[in-house]
């Protein structure tokens, strides 16, 4: 069976036991802050577990894209040594909410297992929680297994969680004996050495893990699957490792190949290739779900998978980039099932290209800073006898500057300082690590820990049903009813509330909404509800912001004016319709910004981010290098064809399957529902959105782009105006010009020109005036000591006078030219900024002199006099001082200092 066959086998046998097959959600979890990465099956099904969100079928099958490489689940380290774990793998599961239990799904998992897909009962193993005799129990009657292949055994292994809160329980794995015919051993060596292989974890969810660590039962006892289709592959095609399986296969050969190597040929190159060939996928899909390589949080992640395998890569030989040539392998493996790869392979694949660039550079500059860390150490040593290099060690504080600043691995810094006999203080890199941890994590969970205070706090005992939305179109809505609401306390803190009094402040929860909550780029919408208060008093509140959580519940943040606003209370909605207006216009803009950009640039073009305010919009995008001013020119004309069209945009709500057919552009990252909702600008756009738009592209007015440029490596930044504010902006330069012109004193039209003659003529009269002043001082070289000329001093001539300001390279000028007239001689100039209280001073020796005159001690020694410091060369040097009143005595101490000098 190819693993192609297995994982539909997988989709078929639960689809046809009344099961509701699911496409796997991105690994990005949505609105999970708890969670970095998908790492099961069950993550987006969380809600359901939990009674927040009510499942459309009681039952569902799935193939979840999966990452282990943080938090709870982390196997990232295993991966090269372990033939079973990978960073990325597909999790088959079947899933029951509040349905059947404990009995139908081992009942499920072993006809899947013996009957389709064929594995002898002989070679399989079972295991159960501890204390679950009901599993147990049941094990033994479906299975038929003996006694001693069914094992009890303790929470490490059997008592599963997604994280350290969420939903939890006992659960119940298949194991299969990799080498049935081999004399038996006991279950702890057999499973130490990796001879029994646990394919499939049958998990009974029955809690749901608090944040102190207790447990609360369910609402539904429940069942949440999930089998490895890599390791399940391994089983079914006979094979030792995940790796042998034609699902890495491909990959390990083409790796190999660029590598100029096979895989099987030599053990670490092997173990190289396998973190290779597994990390590309990882890369490949968190590319493709949105993911870009970034400082910080899943891009981080990101980054360290991606550095991980060039540093294998380093290890096969590859001096050049190459993971992204790897990337089309993948794409061809899975992109049938999975077509974001596809659709973002272009850009993926320039993403990974500039990492890898990036990387190497680093790496590269990041070895000379190790290099000179460790001879700074060995200086100190050598001049006071102590330090660090005295242990052999790189101080932790050290090898953290290395990793944060130059980020260069850990790894890599252990290598550089090995082959300088040097070790690592790893305790205190450690220490310096998690100390900025700490840090990073705090401001984090402040931000995504707010909405979620929210929701405990206003959910209280009942269920927060989603708001009706029906705002596209209205901007005001009358008879909405207050369902719930929270008041702010000093800090922030939000507790629930039945009113809000007058001049509070706090979040309003509704039956429906015209106030649009922020989402899909677009900000959440402000303005007023109004309402009669019991006492027949009109009340007042303004809507400062809008937002929703994850089961859609809409959040109206608000102050009250006048009233107090209590729970059941029947009010009307007013959304500022101007302000929208401008949103819209800007949303809609940002849609045909978006399909303008692929076409000037390319498909490889992908949004990784956008805002869309009523006073502007922003758009990211994956690109590689600066987009060209004349196609940036060519992009905002197009945008502008578009708008002057003026067609009707049209929104509708159609199957998922079919907008994706007709060529709808998905942001892959993102969920979506089973039913989408389109957004067309009929002949140009065709996007997936939620958000609030213009009827008609030409209300847009005008679209101005104000500013490009780059935000991370690989993505840039596109920022513009529409409708008033672009009309603002136009007057504004207008006004500008009008300003210039009048300024210059020439027409608007030839306002360039004249700009341009302006500069010439000051130029030529700056060079005249240099000319001058140069021509002016240099007369003195010819005079006596009287008036300001040389003097001899031990047969020396010897020039010292002060000069008009002027910049420090005409002054090295007028140095140089004195110098040249004097033939054989030595120079000081002084000029002074009186107001700016600053001293300059140049000296300058003639060539046959400065064996015995040196410049540099000759400006050491005057400084001093003018409240300064300098020094430079033999022949030339420059000072600056802080008391211009002083500049003449300084400068009638030259003859004795060049007196003192020749005397040696
Ligand atoms: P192990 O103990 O082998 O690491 P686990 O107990 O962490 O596995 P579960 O969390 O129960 O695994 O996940 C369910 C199934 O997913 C496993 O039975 C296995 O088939 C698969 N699986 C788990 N982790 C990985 C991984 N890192 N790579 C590939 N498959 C995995
Ligand atoms: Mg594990």
């Amino acid at each position: 069976m190819k693993s192609h066959d297995i994982r539909s086998s997988f989709l078929d046998f639960f689809s046809e036991r009344g099961h509701r097959p699911v496409a796997s959600a991105p690994l990005v979890p949505q609105d999970d802050p708890t969670l970095l990465f998908v790492n099961a099956g069950m993550v987006p099904f969380k809600g359901y577990f939990l009674g927040d969100e009510t499942p459309p079928s009681p039952r569902a099958v799935s193939v979840q894209k999966c990452l282990r490489v943080s938090g709870k689940h982390n196997d990232l380290e295993e991966v090269g040594p372990s033939p079973r774990h990978q960073t990325f793998f597909e999790m088959m599961g079947n899933f029951s909410f509040g349905d059947y239990f404990k009995e139908e799904a081992i009942r499920y998992g072993w006809q899947l297992v013996t009957e389709v897909w064929g594995l002898p009962p002989a070679h399989l193993f079972a295991t159960v929680f501890r204390d679950d005799d009901e599993a147990h129990e049941l094990w033994l009657n479906i299975s038929q297994l003996p006694e001693e292949r069914v094992l009890r055994c303790g929470e490490k292994d059997n008592f599963w969680a997604m994280g350290d809160t969420g939903p939890c329980g006992p659960c119940s794995e298949i194991f299969v004996d990799l080498t049935p015919d081999a004399p038996q051993v006991d279950w702890q060596t057999g499973n130490d050495s990796g001879r029994y292989l646990e394919i499939w974890n049958l998990v009974f969810m029955q809690y749901d893990r608090a944040a102190g660590g207790e447990l609360r039962p369910l609402p539904k006892p429940s069942v949440d699957t999930g089998a490895g289709l890599e390791r399940v592959t391994s089983v079914l095609q006979g094979v030792a490792s995940n790796y042998d399986t034609d699902v890495f296969q491909p990959i390990l050969a083409a790796a190999a190949e660029l590598a100029g190597t096979r895989y099987g040929a030599d053990a670490a190159a092997d173990l190289s290739l396998r973190v290779v060939a597994d990390h590309v996928r990882a890369v490949s899909f968190l590319l493709a779900d949105g993911v870009i390589p970034a400082a910080e949080g899943r891009g981080y992640v990101l980054r360290r998978i991606l550095r991980r395998a060039v540093r294998h890569g380093m290890r096969l030989g590859f001096e050049e980039p190459f993971l992204h040539r790897l990337l089309p392998v993948v794409g061809e493996q899975l992109g049938a099932v999975y077509g974001e790869l596809n659709a973002t392979r272009q850009a993926s694949t320039a993403t990974v290209k500039a990492e890898e660039e990036k990387f190497l550079d680093t790496v590269a500059a990041g070895a000379r800073q190790v290099q000179e860390e460790i001879e700074t150490l060995r200086e100190t040593v050598r001049t006071t006898g102590t330090g660090a290099a005295a242990t052999g060690e790189l101080p932790g504080d050290v090898v953290f500057r290395l990793y944060d600043t130059y980020g260069l691995p850990l790894e890599v810094i252990r290598e550089i300082a090995e082959e300088e006999r040097f070790g690592l203080d790893e305790a205190g890199f450690e220490a310096a690590l998690e100390e900025q941890r700490s840090r990073s994590r705090a401001a984090t969970d402040a931000g995504q820990g707010r909405m979620l205070a929210l929701r405990d706090a206003l959910r209280g005992d009942g269920e927060l049903p989603e708001t009706e939305f029906c705002g596209y179109r209205e901007l005001e809505l009358d008879g909405a009813r207050v369902l719930r609401l929270a008041l702010f306390r000093g800090a922030g803190e939000a507790v629930r509330a039945t009113a809000i009094p007058a001049g509070g402040e706090g979040v309003v929860v509704l039956d429906r909404t015209v106030f649009y909550a922020e989402g899909g780029g677009q900000v959440g919408d402000v303005g007023e509800i109004t309402w009669l208060g019991d006492d027949g008093a009109a009340g007042r509140a303004r809507v400062t912001d809008t937002r929703k959580d994850a089961a859609g519940t809409v959040f109206h943040f608000v102050r009250l004016d006048t009233g107090s606003l209590a729970q059941g209370t029947t009010v009307r909605l007013m959304v500022d319709g101007e302000r929208r207006r401008a949103v819209e216009r800007n949303h809609t803009a940002t849609h045909l910004l978006h399909a303008a950009l692929r076409d000037e640039l390319g498909e490889g073009v992908r949004q990784a981010g956008s805002l869309v305010a009523p006073d502007r919009l922003r758009f990211d995008f994956t690109y590689p290098h600066p987009v060209e001013p004349a196609a940036l020119a060519r992009i905002e004309a197009r945008v502008n064809q578009e708008v002057l069209r003026a067609v009707p945009t049209q929104i509708e709500v159609r199957e998922q399957r079919e907008a994706l057919a007709a060529g709808a552009m998905a942001l892959f990252g993102e969920k979506y529902g089973e039913r989408v909702r389109t957004v067309a600008v009929p002949g140009f756009s065709l996007e997936l959105c939620g958000g609030c738009h213009v009827g008609n592209v030409g209300e847009i007015g005008l679209f101005l782009v104000t500013s490009e440029r780059g935000v991370a490596s690989g993505v840039r930044r596109i920022e513009a105006v529409t409708g008033a504010g672009a009309y603002q902006r136009v007057r504004r330069q207008g006004e500008l010009l009008e300003r210039v012109a009048a300024q210059a004193g020439a027409e608007p039209e030839r306002v360039a020109d004249e700009v341009a003659a302006l500069r010439d003529g000051l130029r030529e009269a700056e060079k005249e005036l240099s000319r001058l002043r140069v021509q002016m001082v240099s007369g003195a070289a010819a005079g006596g000591g009287d008036d300001g000329g040389p003097v001899e001093v031990d047969g020396v001539k010897v020039l010292a006078r002060e000069v008009p300001p002027a910049p420090v390279h005409e002054l090295r000028n007028m140095a140089d030219v004195l110098r040249g007239k004097l033939g054989s001689g030595v120079v000081v100039i002084g000029t002074r900024d009186a107001e700016a209280g600053k001293v300059t001073l140049l000296a300058a020796v003639s060539e046959d002199l400065v064996g015995r005159v040196k410049a540099g001690a000759l400006v050491r020694e005057l400084a001093p006099l003018v409240g300064g410091g300098g020094g430079g060369r033999p022949d030339f040097a420059q000072a600056g001082g802080k008391e211009p009143d002083k500049l003449p005595e300084a400068l009638a101490a030259v003859p004795a200092a060049v007196r003192a000098q020749l005397a040696g």
